[in-house]
Parts: structure tokens; sequence; C-alpha cells
């Protein structure tokens, strides 16, 4: 059956008001209707999208960024160079009127040949595209029905890197993958119509669920930071602006993060860019708080990453032990709370697939320093 508007609408709010597929407003899609591309654009949740979240691409101009010769080099300035010349090509492949900012991920939904794309990032796919046995498992659940994707640049690179994949397949004789798993970040899916896209993510759900040795547990509850609380609104409230919103959460799958800096060491890293983005590049882990050293964490922090940690997992051996979640406003913490948890429970589901890998330092702050990036986190956070 062909698809519409209406299908693509349907199906962004049905995974994108279910945070076991997709939090935070992350994740997106797109319908293609002859020549226009509709991909969500930036700023607008999948949970709540309507018509008007959509940006309207040309893709004969989409396809054209293809025959244009960007900076190849990767340092740090031919990447910046690359990523500001494809964002104004992208941006000049708008149909003529529309002012909405296109996904990051536009020049994939465009070449990917389903015409429904959605792209999420789901708690237990992402146990596998986190865990260090993933590209085997894949290969083992999946066979040639999915194409795994090495941690790679979002944007173009990315794009490129999957289009170079499925060109390699098609010149092997294998058709268009069911599954394209992004490693450290999610999955790529699509179909002719709504109902294909849900039978491929329900297949991909029941696989995955068949594979699971611990489903994760409780997860951490807010409880009173008696001591110091003024230490916080007071220290560091001065490194985020004077906006700090804070919550000191423990208990559940947290606890075995907060016994050691060693227990700690895989919430010390990021799983993937949404985990960078909205809870930070990594949290830092004490075994005490009072006013100098708290200060001192957040001054060494802010050095290595430009700006404060949204995470202090604290440990003081005398029974204070859990999570200090800070962010700039209420929303921005809400969603660091909300990534901490989904780290918790990715956690839990790489223990399925080999345990978990993170991501590089080099990739983590190519996300940190990523202007769109840093746009959409600002207006998540409103
Ligand atoms: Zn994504």
């Amino acid at each position: 059956m062909a698809s519409n508007m209406n299908d693509l609408i349907k199906l962004s709010r049905e995974y994108g008001s279910d945070p076991g597929w997709v939090v935070a407003g992350g994740g997106n899609t797109s319908w293609k209707d002859g020549d226009v591309l509709y991909v969500k654009a930036s700023g607008y949740p999948l949970a709540t999208i309507g018509e008007d979240g959509f940006a309207r691409m040309d893709r004969r101009k989409l396809a054209a960024i293809w025959e244009t010769a960007y900076p190849e080099g990767d340092d740090a300035a031919d990447v910046a160079e690359r990523e500001r010349l494809v964002l104004q090509d992208m941006m000049n492949a708008r149909i003529p009127g529309e002012e909405r900012r296109p996904s990051v991920e536009t020049l994939l939904h465009d070449l990917l040949p389903w015409p429904l794309v959605v792209h999420l990032h789901p708690t237990l796919v992402n146990g596998l595209t986190c865990g260090v046995d993933g590209p085997q498992k894949a290969k083992e659940l999946f066979g040639n029905d999915a194409v795994w994707i090495p941690v790679t640049d979002p944007g173009y690179i990315l794009a490129k890197v999957i289009k170079e994949s499925l060109e390699d397949r098609t010149s092997r004789g294998l058709s268009i993958p069911d599954y394209i798993f992004l490693a450290n970040h999610g999955v790529f899916a699509g179909g002719d119509d709504a109902e294909e896209v849900r039978q491929n993510y329900e297949r991909l759900q029941k696989k995955l669920t068949g594979q699971i040795v611990r489903k994760p547990g409780d997860m951490p509850k807010e409880t009173l930071f008696l001591r110091e609380k003024s230490l916080v609104d007071e220290i560091a409230g001065e490194f985020f602006g004077g906006e700090i919103s804070w919550k000191f959460i423990t208990g559940g799958e947290l606890d075995r993060f907060t016994t050691s800096t060693e227990g700690a060491s895989a919430l010390l890293g990021c799983l993937t860019p949404d985990h960078i983005v909205y809870a930070g590049p990594g949290a830092v882990y004490v075994d005490s708080v009072d006013a100098d050293r708290l200060k001192h964490t957040l001054e060494e922090y802010v050095e290595v990453w430009g700006k404060p940690p949204n995470v202090i997992l604290i440990n003081d051996g005398k029974g204070l032990q859990g999570a200090l979640v800070m962010a700039r406003g209420e929303k921005s913490l809400e969603n660091a709370v909300l990534l901490l948890e989904n780290a918790l429970e990715v956690c839990v589901y790489t223990e399925s697939f080999g345990g978990p890998l993170l991501l590089e330092e080099r990739f983590i702050r190519f996300i940190v320093n990523w202007e769109v990036e840093n746009y959409r986190s600002a207006l998540a956070s409103g």
C-alpha cells in the first residue's frame, strides 16, 4: 500500500512516545513523495510531531550533494569546514519557502530506498550496538539482513559510509538490508508502508529479547541530599551560570556504579551521542564531598571539557552513595536524569552482548563541539 503523510505522523508519534524506542527528542523519521523528502526537523520531538514538524527537501538537490567535492582531511579544521559546507548545501536543498532545519541525518534518509524511514535509539537495540560482541552477534542473528556500521561521525560522513556499504552489497548481489545498526548509536529500518515498518521493528525486538540474559532492575530514586545542600546551590550554581537545577538519586541499578572508580567506569565515559548531548561527556566519581572538593572537581572537569559535569557519582564510605545530577534549568535536568537512567538500562542489556563498549574520546569531542547537536540540545531544553 502506498504510504502518506498520515502514516509518517502516526509512526513517528507511536515510536516517539515510547521511551523504550527513543528518549529526549532523539531519533528521526522521513517519508519520500516523488521528488520531495519530508524529514523530521530539528527541535520537533517525534512524540508530538505533526505535519509542521517535517522539513520539505528537494531530493534532486540532495542527490547533487554526492557530486560535490568537499574537503577530505580529518583534522579538526577540515572536518569543521566540510560540515559547514555540507550543512550549507543541505539548507539550500530545502524546497523554496521551507525554513525549518532538517535533521542532521537528512542525507542518509534520502539515500535509503524505503519510502518510510524510521531511525530510533532503542534501549534494547543499544544493548547490542554498545556491546563488545555487537558486530559478531548482529551477524549471527541477522546474517545478510542487517548491516553493521562502526562508530562514525554523524551527518555527511555517516551517510557516505552507509552509501558505500549499500553499494558494496549491491555489487555482491545482495538486496537492501532490513536493518542498519549504527555502533554506539541506534538503528535505521523502514518499509513501503507503516505496517511493514512496524513488522520490521517487532521482529527486531523479538529476536533481541530472545538473547537477553538479564533485564534492567529498579531505577534509582530521588532522595534528600541534606548534607552540603547549600554547597551545591552556591558552588555548582556558579558553574551553571546561576540557573542550576539538581537532584540527588540513589539505589537500584545505579548502586553497582557507585562502589568504586573501577565500578563506575562505564558511566565515566559515554555509550551514545544522546548520552553525550543530554547527560554530558561522562560522569565524575568522588569519594568525598565538601566545598573544596566539589569546587576542585568542577574546575577540573571544565578544564577538560569546557563545561561542568552533569553527573557526579558519590560514595564517601560513610553512607552517602548516589549520583548528583545537575543541569541548567529543570528541562535539562529532566533529560540528564533520563539519559543517566537510559545508560543504566543499556549497560544491563550489554551484559547479553559481551559488556559495554564506550565511545572513544575523539568522537566524544567531535559531538561536544558539534554545533548542530548543541542546537538540538538548546531547543530541547526550551
Ligand atoms: Zn540517531
